[in-house]
């Protein structure tokens, strides 16, 4: 039962909360969602002329909402879309790891791939991030946002939290984005409220120590454990915390946060969180807390059988000159198509290969077909492609549309073969120049459908 805008289980419990702030939690609902996007640092020249996102090196206000879909840079994995609270993953990373050591990440809860673009842009080109999603459906779409993304240092799996025991103390760092009850969407996304309910906040806290009790093992001596959420009961963040310090010995981790960002700091003994409500910042609401872990934890050996295959020579003196510095990279072939992947971190790929559930590996670079490479739509968007190699068509915004809704292209040209198409210096796709004709090979699935 609703009372006004929101549920009236909610209003007590936040009026309590929140004491004399609650009037204006309430009014803040009754405006516009602010509109901000992340850059991406490897494909953006300029930053746009607006505001910054305190929190975050990439993060941008816009003053409304533009037509994002017909915006070929978007298509090009130059910025991603996100709300401006859960930016303060930054924070976490920046602030508790050594951005010159190289890290195993995993990003447990990752669909659509907000956070997991962000921790591309964030570790280095050493370190490897596995992105994981359990609900197989949610995997296309963190599939498209990381390959547009452009980076060669990530997996994509598709595994429950309990299937990481098997490699257990691998990763340095664990980021938690919590399924929830999803309050701090209220303003956002009017189905949050439509679902919510008490129950459902107790059934997510009930997931939630269910996915940190299954993950824990995955995570080593000393590893960091990122968790968040973007909802506001206490039964899912605080409670929860204090449950699995309880649990496990853990090390609960402060974070410097400006007074001026506005952000709410929980601290006591047992850990520190960081909450962020739409009337307090510019964004929506949120929960953040870190923790290190103490426990004892056997470490996975590495050692796998497993070896990936490696192209003939032949193939690979080719897409050696397909890439930007190919000495740092190792090539996989896999079902006749070549793959791009961090050569230091082979042990480490070898392992998830063995034991997770594959979405996506790498940059998918080339298909062979009867001895040629056919290149992937992926590389296209790739950070690492060396484009002296290929033919580069520039287009403009009209052209660039029909390129992405594709449309056929009209263009005269006169070498043949593949090409790159790009827009503002993002590459969007290949098209294939043929003796009469341009082929467009923008995927199907991905076109824009908007007229
Ligand atoms: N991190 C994402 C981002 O920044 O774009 C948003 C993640 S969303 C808050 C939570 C994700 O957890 C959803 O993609 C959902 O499918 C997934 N999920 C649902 N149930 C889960 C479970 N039992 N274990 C792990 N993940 C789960």
């Amino acid at each position: 039962m609703t009372e006004g805008l929101f549920p009236r289980a909610f209003i007590k419990r936040e009026q309590a909360n929140l004491g004399d702030q609650w009037p204006e939690f309430e009014a803040a609902h009754k405006l516009p969602a602010p509109v901000s996007i992340r850059m991406n640092p490897a494909k953006s020249k300029i930053a746009p002329a607006v505001h910054r996102v305190p929190w975050s090196t990439y993060g941008f206000y816009l003053e409304s909402r533009p037509s994002f879909t017909m915006d070929p840079t978007f298509h090009g994995g130059r910025y991603y879309v996100q709300e401006a609270s859960s930016m303060f993953l930054e924070q976490a990373l920046a602030q508790l790891t050594d951005s010159t050591t190289s890290l195993t990440v995993l990003d447990l809860c990752a669909a659509p791939g907000g956070k997991s673009t962000h921790l591309l842009s964030l570790i280095g080109k050493d370190s490897l991030l596995v992105s994981n999603e359990v609900i197989q459906s949610r995997t296309a779409i963190l599939s498209e946002n990381i390959q547009k993304w452009g980076h060669s240092n990530v997996v994509v799996t598709n595994n429950d939290p309990k299937d990481f025991q098997r490699l257990p103390g691998f990763f340095d760092v664990i980021a938690i984005d919590a399924p929830c009850s999803g309050e701090g969407l209220f303003r956002k996304d009017p189905n949050a409220l439509k679902g919510w309910s008490e129950e459902v906040v107790s059934l997510c806290s009930r997931r939630q120590r269910r996915i940190l009790n299954d993950i824990w093992p995955a995570l080593k001596t000393g590893g960091l454990v990122i968790y968040s959420t973007c909802t506001y009961s206490s039964e899912e963040n605080e409670e929860n915390l204090r449950w699995l310090s309880g649990q496990y010995q853990v090390e609960p981790l402060t974070l410097k946060v400006k007074s001026e960002w506005g952000v709410h700091t929980i601290n006591d003994e047992s850990m520190s969180g960081y909450r962020f409500f739409p009337h307090r910042v510019r964004g929506e609401g949120f929960f953040l807390s870190a923790f290190r872990k103490l426990d004892q934890q056997p470490e996975h050996g590495l050692y796998s059988k497993t070896r990936l295959q490696e192209p003939g020579k032949k193939i690979t003196d080719e897409v050696q000159q397909w890439v930007l510095k190919p000495e740092e990279k190792s090539f996989i072939l896999h079902n006749d198509q070549v793959r791009l992947l961090p050569k230091k971190r082979m042990p480490e790929l070898q392992a998830i290969v063995k034991n997770l559930r594959i979405i996506l590996a790498g940059t998918a670079i080339a298909t062979i077909k009867h001895e040629k490479l056919i290149p992937k739509h992926a590389f296209a968007l790739s950070v690492d492609i060396n484009r002296d190699a290929f033919q580069v068509i520039a287009l403009d915004h009209d052209l660039a549309i029909d390129y992405l809704r594709k449309g056929v292209l009209t263009l005269n040209l006169s070498k043949r073969g593949f090409a790159l198409v790009t827009f503002d210096d993002v590459a969007l796709g290949w098209v294939n120049v043929l003796e009469n004709r341009i082929n467009n090979l923008y995927p199907s699935d991905w076109r824009i459908r908007m007229s």
